[in-house]
């Protein structure tokens, strides 16, 4: 795990919209979290992902290291039904309850896959996405656009915001800050 931190932190120095959100060191405590499976996790190291150049490193890293990973699947069925809950899955990299323990940011890696709707949904923490592979159509109250490897978006605290991912599976960073860092996002209905 300790080398997808590595990259993390290296995407974090070298990408401007992530180095003005937040920054960390690698010098964090290690929360020893033991691997864990979801029903989606098992198909990360076989998928290829689309890149950039920028990106390409850490997919490998998270491919290879992928089943030392803490994966989890937090919604239930009935919030985002079954093919969802199926084909989603994330592990917190650094965080109050990540592989890493952090208080003051958090970091996710997430998958989902191809053609996976994320209703509309928020929290509290103010977020920035970091696209790592594949495309995703983003969607906040204001704006609508595809984002695609080395692309970023921001969302303000309780910004409802939603997505629907294209043709190929998706893979993100996902950065929180602020308050509410130790909670989770709701579905908003
Ligand atoms: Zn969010």
């Amino acid at each position: 795990m300790h080398l997808i931190l590595q990259h993390a932190h290296m995407l974090c120095n070298s990408n401007r919209e992530l180095k003005n959100f937040c920054q960390f060191n690698t010098n964090l405590t290690d929360n020893n979290l033991g691997p864990t499976i979801t029903l989606a996790s098992s198909s990360i190291t076989t998928t290829k992902f689309k890149s950039s150049h920028e990106t390409f490193p850490m997919i490998e890293a998270i491919k290879k290291y992928a089943d030392e990973a803490n994966w989890r699947q937090t919604y239930s069925i009935s919030e985002v039904g079954e093919d969802f809950a199926n084909r989603h899955c994330y592990f917190e990299l650094v965080g109050p309850n990540g592989h890493f323990y952090n208080n003051t940011i958090r970091g996710f890696v997430c998958y989902w896959g191809e053609y996976l709707k994320y209703n509309w949904h928020s929290h509290e923490a103010e977020e920035i996405y970091y696209i790592l592979g594949g495309k995703a159509l983003f969607k906040t109250k204001n704006m609508t656009k595809v984002l695609k490897a080395n692309d970023t978006q921001f969302h303000k605290s309780w910004e409802s915001h939603a997505m629907e991912i294209l043709e190929e599976p998706l893979l993100t960073l996902i950065l929180w800050r602020g308050n509410g860092l130790d909670k989770l996002a709701q579905i908003d209905d």
